[in-house]
């Protein structure tokens, strides 16, 4: 019999089990998809992870302590001071990231790019103070493979039983511990049943699942809009939190999620409404269905991902377009996770640099050519008729869009001493850091006739990450109803809410996720082997 189950072959499954071969125990890891997928949506991501005080940031400038990380997370999320377990998760992350997560990913033979991105500054409320988005050379792909690898290579390897196509279902327990789990193996259909002193729960969040996205939708976001585009995991659907609460587990936050406005069809779908998200181009300008720019106050990113979300789903309909030239898409699109960005997934390093000095054409023509919400014209006109056409009507108006850009390019030609347009002021801000500057216009005319044609994006909200999820406390224990824990159940990754259900409270600062996934997981398994 294995000592411990962890059920989820994610990046929280598979630090716990790495974890659990180092302390020499008998693990089992069931996992629903095939071998192939084993890494999760890890594989997938792009790899960016939330560290504070590391090498990379003292080597460009950056003084960063986790106490002013704190100070940002909190505010930043709007963690309320009561809430024991997020707010305990909270310091335990800032405190140990830089060691448990960042040096022990080193020690594993894993990098980062030389400079940190600096993600959400914040808007309203503060956000990141410095660049701590730290970008594994390699992306997410590596960042799963190499710890696979891990598992694959480890000296208690012949101690680790990794089954496939195993659909956990429900928890069992004896006595008011759990003691191990029951399901269905995908393949014949054969329920199966299977015993442990403990259970890991690491199966993901529940953002694969829209109809859960719907039913837990934030009231901040008014009603959830009519098409919710799935880039979350084909299995995070949210059967593990279930079992968990069936099991007496409390789940907390899950109408915290982080979900992103810039979302578009993926040109290959895997799943059902498969999505992309796109890193919106900062120098487009962000127009509702009609054509109008969205304001007062421009959508940007970099500052408020939740806030963008906000704006998109307070419109008459729940979905925007973006507005670029050829100029600004080859300098500053982008899609997050591994998929396309090929020249760091492959680790090769003339063509990043090339697509970072000279535009990135390869994806300017893969979503050109193949992705059905991107649009190009050469003048307003005819984009304008493009765009009615996909979207079924005449709702875009070519008046209203001849007003959105010329209005903006007057402002450039003004010259910066009287840019009046807190767009244009917000490109002046980022372009201070280098990281930014390089990928950022210096303030681009959309009419400019040299740098088309036009190109519009229809954009969808995209569901991503549970930021609730399973309540636990700093050991990964599941906690019940009234706080105590369930003997023998653990939980981590995005099913825990990234630790204690819900870490990062409302808003994240970004990287918090992989990161939080890292850390939870080593620390679920480390408890477990103790505790078993
Ligand atoms: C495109 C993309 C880009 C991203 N980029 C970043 C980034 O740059 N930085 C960052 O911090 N985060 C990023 N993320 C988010 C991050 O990748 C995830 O939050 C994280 O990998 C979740 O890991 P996990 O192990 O908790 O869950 P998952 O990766 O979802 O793994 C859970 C596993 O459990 C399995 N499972 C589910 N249900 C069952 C069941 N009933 N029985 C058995 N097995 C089951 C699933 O098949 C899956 O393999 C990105 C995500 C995506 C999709």
């Amino acid at each position: 019999m294995s000592e411990v189950i962890v059920v989820g072959g994610g990046i929280a499954g598979i630090c716990a089990a790495l974890e659990l071969l180092d302390a020499g125990r008998h693990v089992l890891l069931l996992e629903r998809d095939t071998a192939e997928n084993f890494g999760g949506l890890a594989k997938e991501s792009f790899g960016g992870i939330f560290l504070v005080g590391t090498p990379e940031q003292r080597r460009v400038g950056i003084h960063d302590t986790p106490e002013l990380a704190l100070a940002d997370w909190r505010a930043f999320g709007e963690l309320d001071p009561d809430d024991r377990w997020p707010c305990a998760w909270a310091e335990a992350y800032v405190q140990r990231c830089r060691d448990e997560v960042g040096g022990w990913l080193r020690q594993r033979g894993i990098g980062f790019l030389p400079a940190p991105h600096w993600v959400e500054r914040g808007l309203f409320t503060p956000g990141n103070s410095v660049p701590r988005f730290h970008i594994v050379w390699g992306t997410g792909r590596e960042l799963a493979l190499r710890l696979i690898d891990q598992l694959e290579r480890h000296p208690q390897r012949a101690r680790l039983d990794l089954r496939f196509g195993h659909r956990v279902e429900s928890l069992l327990a004896a006595n008011g511990a759990i003691t191990g789990c029951s399901g269905v193996a995908e393949e014949n259909q054969q329920p199966f049943e299977l015993h442990a002193g403990s259970v890991i729960v690491a199966a993901g969040g529940f953002n694969g699942n829209i109809e859960r996205v719907r039913q837990h939708w934030h009231r901040d976001w008014g009603s959830p809009p009519p098409v919710i585009l799935n880039g979350s995991h084909r299995y995070a659907d949210g059967r593990l939190h279930d079992a968990v609460e069936a099991a007496g587990g409390r789940l907390t936050h899950l109408d915290s999620m982080w979900n992103y406005a810039a979302g578009v069809r993926h040109p290959r779908p895997r799943k059902p409404g498969h999505g992309l998200s796109l890193v919106p181009p900062r120098s487009a300008l962000w127009l509702d269905w009609r054509g109008r720019r969205i304001g007062p106050m421009p959508l940007v990113t970099g500052f408020d991902t939740r806030d963008l979300v906000a704006q998109v789903c307070a419109q008459e309909r729940q979905y925007s377009w973006q507005l670029m030239n050829r100029r600004i898409a080859l300098k500053e699109l982008a899609v997050s996770g591994a998929e396309f960005n090929p020249s760091i997934r492959d680790k090769k390093k003339f063509a990043f640099l090339r697509d970072l000095l000279f535009g990135n054409r390869w994806l300017y023509d893969e979503m050109i050519g193949t992705c059905e919400d991107f649009v190009f014209g050469r003048d307003l006109p005819e984009l304008v008729d493009k765009m009615n056409a996909l979207q079924g009507d005449s709702a875009v108006s070519l008046d209203a869009m001849r007003t959105a850009t010329e209005s903006y390019d007057a402002q450039i030609d003004r010259g910066q001493t009287f840019h009046n347009d807190e767009q244009l002021r917000r490109i002046a801000y980022v372009r201070h850091w280098k990281g930014d500057r390089i990928r950022t216009c210096k303030f681009q005319k959309i009419l400019d006739p040299t740098a088309g044609p036009l190109i519009a994006v229809r954009e969808f909200i995209i569901s991503r990450k549970s930021l609730g999820g399973i309540q636990t406390d700093l050991q990964s224990r599941v906690l019940d109803h009234a706080g105590e824990a369930i003997p023998g159940l653990y939980a981590a990754g995005e099913a825990a809410g990234f630790g204690g259900g819900g870490m990062h409270g409302l808003r994240a600062l970004e990287g918090g996720f992989l990161g939080g996934c890292i850390l939870g997981g080593r620390i679920a398994g480390q408890a477990a082997a103790a505790n078993t």
